[in-house]
């Protein structure tokens, strides 16, 4: 939803007795009965909700047990069907009238009240019932960081019976803050680490290899220190066309490599794209100058392009993010027997080097956002199979996601050497 407001859901079980289930399994029906009682009196005739409640208010109050604000609601929902269907024509898609057969009522700040002892109070087809939230045993259940939070607050909620249980969705949402307006402070995150061997490696397993760089590289240098010492005026004019066509090469891979990061990106759906500090990167790696220059640029270019597609793009501190396994965060210097290989003394996780790192740098960022006060909301790790967080773990993307490629395929994409999640 396009507005100023960052929205969250959070899913409870409700602790109901006996005649608060009766109350609340009616509701749910009666519920049903009023949607489609105003989706049969609008269909083919009105579908905006200035349109359908005036239509079908009186005949859902007098057909129903809805109270006077769930049957507004319950006419609001018909119009969202009806609108749901047109647009769905309009895509050239075979539509026929909704049918209501769900076993849900839907919830607003008018039928529905948080209390700060973990009660909600809902109304019903009778009087309202007010039940304890059945929230997780600890104390870290995410529901937690909006219901104690004075920045969220409950908006649109929905109830739903399952297997003669009840669990409320219920939504929050909080104002967005200055930086949120204009980026994405939450969502899916693309590590991405640099070096020499490989240019870029993402958290996705992509691999750009840095051969062709480092070749190009070692070209131009070879020129420049050649006609350098020649000091000659028209060797200056030489050095000038020539890294001109050098250097052309140079900034050619490094185009192809930030369009093939920009490209992984809106295949996994990400948001962020974190980087380590470029800075650190320089330190660590016996980086040539021209290796320095060509991380920066990088940078820079991925950075420009990522803003025409509404991607942030982020340093994250990168001490340990080579030596840490970013499978059971074990960190020591002997978790790296070679340059290329990763092998955690701890767990055993083997992996391609660059690759486990690339995981570290997204996850710093994820982690970052969970620490701060201004970014309450949960970020997630793009993987090559899933996604994870610090508190959730990794999950599997569902069945027949498939990352959609935004261009052609890429040639350079390699198998790590380890496993890849
Ligand atoms: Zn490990």
């Amino acid at each position: 939803m396009a507005d100023d407001y960052v929205r969250r859901t959070a899913i409870t079980r409700l602790s109901v007795d006996g005649a608060q289930r009766d109350l609340l399994e009616d509701t749910i029906t009666e519920w049903k009965r009023g949607c489609q009682i105003a989706t049969d009196l609008a269909w083919g005739r009105c579908n905006a909700k200035s349109d359908v409640q005036p239509l079908a208010y009186d005949p859902v109050r007098e057909d129903t047990d809805l109270g006077s604000q769930h049957a507004i609601l319950a006419t609001h929902q018909a119009a969202q069907a009806i609108t749901g269907c047109i647009e769905r024509r309009s895509k050239g898609k075979k539509v026929s009238k909704p049918s209501f057969t769900a076993p849900t009522v839907k919830y607003d700040t008018r039928t529905m009240t948080l209390f700060d002892d973990d009660t909600v109070s809902l109304s019903t087809t009778e009087s309202r019932v007010r039940c304890p939230l059945d929230l997780p045993d600890a104390d870290d259940g995410y529901q937690r960081q909006y219901l104690d939070s004075d920045e969220w607050s409950a908006t649109e909620s929905t109830l739903t019976a399952r297997d003669g249980e009840f669990f409320l969705h219920i939504g929050f949402r909080r104002y967005k803050n200055d930086t949120e307006r204009n980026t994405a402070e939450d969502g899916t995150v693309l590590g991405v680490d640099l070096g020499i061997e490989n240019l870029a490696v993402t958290s996705t397993a992509y691999f750009f290899s840095g051969r062709e760089l480092t070749h190009d590289l070692r070209e131009f240098e070879k020129v420049r220190a050649g006609l350098q010492q020649t000091g000659t005026r028209s060797a200056h004019r030489t050095l000038a066309q020539s890294s001109g066509r050098e250097l052309r090469y140079v900034r050619d891979v490094l185009h192809r490599a930030s369009k093939a990061l920009i490209d992984e990106a809106l295949r996994y759906d990400c948001d962020v794209i974190a980087f380590e500090n470029l800075t650190h990167i320089r330190d660590r790696t016996d980086a040539s100058w021209g290796h320095k220059w060509a991380f920066r640029t990088l940078y820079e270019q991925v950075e420009y392009k990522a803003e025409a597609v509404g991607i942030s793009v982020k340093q994250v501190g990168s001490a340990y993010t080579s030596k840490r396994c970013s499978e059971c965060g074990f960190t020591t210097d002997e978790n790296r027997p070679s340059r290329n290989d990763f092998r955690c003394a701890k767990c055993g996780s083997e992996a391609n080097a660059d690759y486990n790192a690339a995981k570290n740098i997204g996850m710093r960022y994820v982690r970052r956002g969970q620490q701060s006060s201004r970014r309450t909301g949960e970020s997630q790790l793009a993987l090559k199979s899933g996604t994870a967080t610090p508190k959730r773990g990794f999950t599997t993307y569902p069945d027949g996601f498939e990352a959609e490629f935004t261009d052609k395929p890429h040639p350079q994409r390699a198998k790590p050497s380890g496993r890849a999640k």
